[in-house]
């Protein structure tokens, strides 16, 4: 099949995306349009010349790299009409690449970092564009909140707080992002704790640029339902069968793994082994628009690089669909499991 025709047929190929950054899914194109409505300052208005800005296409591979592409939006939210059209627009997007369930996190540090509103103005606002989006396009979306290790503990503490006095229901899910390598996990100890206890699904990104025993640890120590990556557990194979026995899934995202330089190529990429060996996977973006890439995208990367046929991809669905941090799951799979059936 030539690569036009594989294309089509994942962009109709129905799609669960459980690893997704709201701030890594805004296209140059939405950055530009939406600092021309409400303003926000931007380095350039040149589509051309922003892209490499916030792209990584055709950069040498890095870690350092890849999480620079972020620090030039931190304070560009000046109006929170502003994140409300942003997140909307993701929404839209992943629903017009044929994804029909997204999982979608987002850090509201990130968003209110300007100062001009508050992390409850953020999150009240970006569940208001989802709701928008959801019962306009054929999605059904949850929202998780997001910590970053490069905040720090306060900060983390504070989104963390922000969540318990919440209505029940509206968030579902706490992530750990941020760089792994810096800044450990050790010290957000209390407040995953505290998320379990909260009722929230916890998914911790480790094993991506770190070794195995952070796979370990985010399972042992923190008790992660499922994990960010993950993949350097194919090192290891007690993690692996940790993994298997504990049934924690792990958030593959091969794109995002080939640019920050943990695979020297989607070719060599694990998460085949990974599969037979038993280890739950999944099969999501982490940050499209900055790794230019869309969910149709990896599955296509999936078939033409990996080898994958069309059941593969649906066991990986059906498997995403048993992870999911959705609060009613029997329902969630009536609704959605029909199209792998
Ligand atoms: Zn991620």
């Amino acid at each position: 099949m030539n690569r036009e025709k594989l294309f089509n047929k994942m962009k109709k190929f129905p799609k669960v995306d459980l690893h997704r950054h709201l701030e890594g899914s805004i296209s140059p194109q939405t950055f530009i349009k939406t600092a021309e409505k409400y303003g926000g300052k931007l380095p350039t208005h040149d589509l051309e010349k922003l892209k490499p800005l916030i792209q990584v296409q055709n950069d040498p591979p890095g870690f350092e790299n890849f999480l620079s592409k972020f620090d030039l939006f931190r304070g560009f939210y000046s109006v929170i009409n502003s994140v409300e059209n942003i997140a909307f627009t993701a929404v839209k997007e992943a629903a017009e690449d044929g994804v029909k369930y997204l999982e979608l996190r987002y850090s509201p540090t990130h968003f209110s970092s300007n100062g001009r509103f508050s992390e409850s103005e953020v999150i009240e606002c970006i569940q208001g564009a989802i709701d928008r989006a959801s019962s306009r396009f054929d999605i059904i979306v949850t929202p998780i909140l997001t910590i970053s290790r490069d905040y720090g503990v306060d900060l983390a503490e504070q989104t963390l707080g922000l969540i318990e006095k919440m209505p029940k229901g509206f968030v579902y899910g706490l992530d750990i992002a941020g760089d792994e390598v810096k800044n450990s996990a050790k010290p957000f100890a209390d407040l995953f704790d505290r998320a379990k206890k909260s009722g929230l699904g916890l998914t911790i990104h480790a094993g991506e640029a770190c070794g195995a025993a952070n796979v370990r640890e985010a399972v042992v120590d923190f008790h992660a339902d499922r994990i960010g990556h993950g993949i350097s557990s194919v090192e290891d194979e007690s993690v692996m069968k940790l993994l298997c026995e504990k049934n924690i899934m792990l958030e593959v995202c091969p794109t995002s793994n080939f640019y920050t330089g943990v695979v020297p190529s989607i070719k060599n990429h694990p998460i085949k082994k990974l599969m037979e060996t038993g280890v739950p996977v999944s099969l999501n973006t982490d940050d499209p628009a900055i790794l230019a890439t869309t969910l149709t995208d990896e599955y296509v990367a999936a078939v033409s690089e990996l080898g994958f046929d069309e059941n593969d991809l649906k066991v990986l669905n059906q498997a995403a669909i048993e992870h999911v941090f959705y609060p009613d799951k029997e329902k969630l799979k009536n609704m959605l499991l029909h199209y792998w059936d």
